[in-house]
């Protein structure tokens, strides 16, 4: 009989491993091994571990040790590049690497479902399966109505930045900078259908992992992927799925099954074991950072495995983030470049500002607005309004008293929806009846305060009462698949007007678009967070993007227009001539001067209590724990939205120029935090982007 030690990650808050006893019977088939998963006793739950080392003996008294409960045999164990790519997400996060390494496994995977899975196993290997995996959810995914899509002809640029990513067969970050609709898309699937190919003639293997921000651009992208590679397998993985297809297309990738895998960021902690290339399209965007738990960048972990299994990684943005700019241009990363829109004849947008001083906008929207959007419907096109704020206004008021919709959970305001009437407030969810008069003083006539997408929607309707107007926000999509009816309902051209928040603005190849209107987007020139002008940058790009991407004639030359009250500001004048690169390196500029990121590297440790104070006392002992020579700790202060839902929150900035420096203090300063005791919550962030 023999018997073995295993050393065992649990998803607990605890950074340690566990040892468990396993001793052989005749029941168990097989020994456990490194990678596989196992169920114990965990006080007096039973979990499932990872097994991280495979000893014949241990340093704790052994007669202390519980027994293994059973080995999860089925799947193959996952890989050691696996376990290192969670081991790195857990020391550079400062997590434990259970709580990396197990969330992230399918939940049938994590408790004990032998059956369901040795079904789908089955299902996997058998000869017939091996061609497609069923689209995710046939009501959300429809399957694909045409025909296996050809691929067109690539244009130079392209076909350059396609050769440069398949020609290595090393670690090599690509940064691809293509203007909206150049065709990065193109340059993904046709780089890698030769990295497939190339593995297909030397008989290896070769798996793809192609990350997008957004869910909802997954099914548009599934789609086109599955027409162009019907003999491929494709599998998605992202938060909608249920847990049953969650399995099916985890196992697919860890089985070796999926050549391609789609996903949100989650899926960069899939297992692959044949991994060939990474692509992480619109690489800048704020999605790819997980805000919550581990607030992980699936950006930067790409990069990561990338480096660590020597393999290309391609970096995708019309609006690269500053970071990302900045490692091409101190040579870290190659860039390629697309300079041109890849449809000919289409052209990039003309883009003009609305000064709203001067010509006024009393319901939101302009005379020269009003007149393009006429001007639109009366050619038959398509028009696209962003306004990126929902509801119907953002505050009530009373003009008797000075009475305001705050809410009574947080330091913010209740915004009012009209259609539903209510009043919500969008950080803690609080929904009260909107007030037939004013709560304090009686008065009846309370006043609506600027405007949400509710609002410019009703003075639309108002207006142009002919046209076919839809909104596309969070309100109006809360059904499952509702987002993904409307945005088919615009492709097919049942729209004339298209209203929207952020939603609307990404990704889309919306055909028949050939005006988009941005309504009010100053507030963020002047925000605290010195992010907040990359963001918008990158936004009015993207949402301009969506205007001209068909061959159009010079005479209707598509265009942009922006009301504002700023007509002058050096952002909107790079917008205007297109110049992401005059933009990223004056943002450059300026970061190095004020000594922020990416010149120096950040943490934030955030707590959350009761009363502010106590949040900030507990910050300021936290700061007082260790010397931090070379680090700069800033002072605790209050979180610009201090309360919510009744928590009050408070941070610790701390700043170095060196990122191993940091690192190294945040590796003592972690047990140091965790040995204080404390009561209230409290969390680090590594590379914060909302400061
Ligand atoms: P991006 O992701 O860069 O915004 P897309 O990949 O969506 O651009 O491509 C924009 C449009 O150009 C799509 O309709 C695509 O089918 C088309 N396209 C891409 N490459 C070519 C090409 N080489 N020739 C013709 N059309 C192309
Ligand atoms: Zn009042
Ligand atoms: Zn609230």
């Amino acid at each position: 009989m023999s018997k073995k030690i295993l050393k065992v990650a649990l998803d607990t808050p605890l950074d340690t491993t566990f040892d468990y006893r396993w001793t052989h019977t005749t029941t168990e088939t097989s020994f456990p091994q490194v990678g596989q998963l196992v169920r114990v006793p965990f006080g007096r739950r039973e979990v499932t571990g990872l097994i991280l080392d495979v000893l014949d003996s241990s340093d704790v008294d052994e007669g202390k040790l519980r027994d293994v409960i059973a080995l999860r045999a089925p799947i193959a164990p996952l890989s050691s590049e696996w376990i290192a790519l969670c081991r790195f997400a857990a020391d550079y996060y400062h997590r434990p690497l259970g709580e990396v390494a197990l969330p992230g496994l399918p939940k049938h995977l994590r408790e004990a479902k032998p059956a369901s899975i040795d079904r789908v196993l089955k299902k996997l290997h058998a000869p017939a399966a091996s061609t497609t995996l069923p689209a995710v959810d046939p009501e959300v995914n429809p399957a694909p109505d045409s025909s296996p899509n050809s691929a067109p002809v690539l244009n130079d640029e392209q076909r350059a930045a396609v050769d440069a990513i398949t020609r290595k067969r090393e670690f090599a970050p690509f940064l691809l900078h293509g203007v909206t609709g150049s065709g990065k898309t193109e340059v993904y699937l046709h780089a890698a259908q030769a990295l497939l190919e190339q593995a297909r003639q030397s008989s290896t293997r070769a798996q793809i992992l192609l990350l997008v921000p957004e869910i909802n651009l997954t099914p548009q992208l599934e789609h086109h992927v599955r027409a162009r590679f019907p003999h491929l397998t494709v599998a998605t993985l992202h938060s909608q799925l249920s847990e049953a297809e969650r399995l099916r297309h985890w196992l697919s990738a860890h089985e070796a099954h999926a050549d391609i895998v789609l996903g949100t960021r989650l899926a960069v902690l899939a297992s692959l074991p044949h991994l060939r290339l990474v692509v992480i399209d619109e690489e800048h965007d704020p999605s790819y950072k997980q805000q919550e738990g581990l607030r992980y960048s699936a950006r930067d972990l790409a990069v990561w495995r990338a480096r660590q299994l020597n393999i290309p990684v391609v970096l995708g943005s019309a609006t690269p983030s500053i970071e990302s700019w900045h490692h091409a241009g101190s040579g870290r990363y190659r860039r390629l470049n697309l300079t041109q829109r890849a449809v000919v004849q289409a052209s990039l947008p003309r883009i003009g500002l609305i000064d709203i001083e001067r010509d006024k906008a009393p319901e939101g929207l302009s005379a020269p607005m009003i007149a393009a959007l006429h001007d639109r419907l009366a050619h038959g096109e398509q028009s696209l309004l962003f306004l990126n704020r929902r509801g119907y206004a953002p505050v009530m008021h009373c003009d008797a008293c000075g009475w305001i919709s705050h809410c009574r959970r947080c330091t913010a305001y209740m915004v009012l929806h009209k259609p539903e009437r209510r009043l919500r407030c969008h950080h803690c969810s609080l929904e009260l009846r909107v007030p037939v008069s004013c709560p304090t003083c009686g008065n009846l006539d309370l006043q609506a305060l600027g405007r949400g997408t509710q609002r410019i929607e009703e003075h639309l309707k108002a207006t142009f009462p002919m046209a076919r107007v839809l909104r596309i926000d969070a309100d109006s999509t809360r059904r499952k698949g509702s987002a993904q009816q409307a945005f088919e309902a615009v492709h097919r051209g049942d729209v004339d007007i298209l209203l929207g928040t952020q939603m609307v603005a990404k990704g889309h190849d919306f055909q028949r678009l050939t005006l988009v209107g941005v309504i009010n987007p100053d507030t963020a020139l002047f925000s605290h967070d010195y992010r907040a002008g990359e963001r918008l940058f990158a936004q009015l790009m993207q949402v301009a993007g969506r205007a001209g991407r068909a061959a159009m004639s010079q005479e209707r030359r598509s265009e942009v227009l922006l009301q504002t009250r700023y007509p002058q500001h050096p952002l909107y004048h790079a917008l205007l001539a297109h110049d992401y690169a005059g933009f990223a390196e004056a943002t450059l500029n300026e970061r190095r001067a004020a000594g922020l990121p990416p010149f120096i590297h950040q943490a934030l440790l955030r707590a959350e209590a009761k009363t502010l104070p106590m949040a900030l006392e507990f910050l300021r002992s936290a700061s007082a724990q260790l010397p931090h020579e070379g680090i700069r700790m800033n002072e605790p202060v209050p979180l610009t939205i201090t309360r919510v839902a009744g928590v009050e929150r408070a941070q610790l900035l701390l700043e170095c120029e060196s990122r191993a420096q940091l690192q190294a203090f945040l590796t003592r300063w972690m047990p140091a935090l965790r040995a204080m005791k404390t009561r209230l919550r409290w969390s680090l962030e590594v590379d914060p982007v909302d400061i």
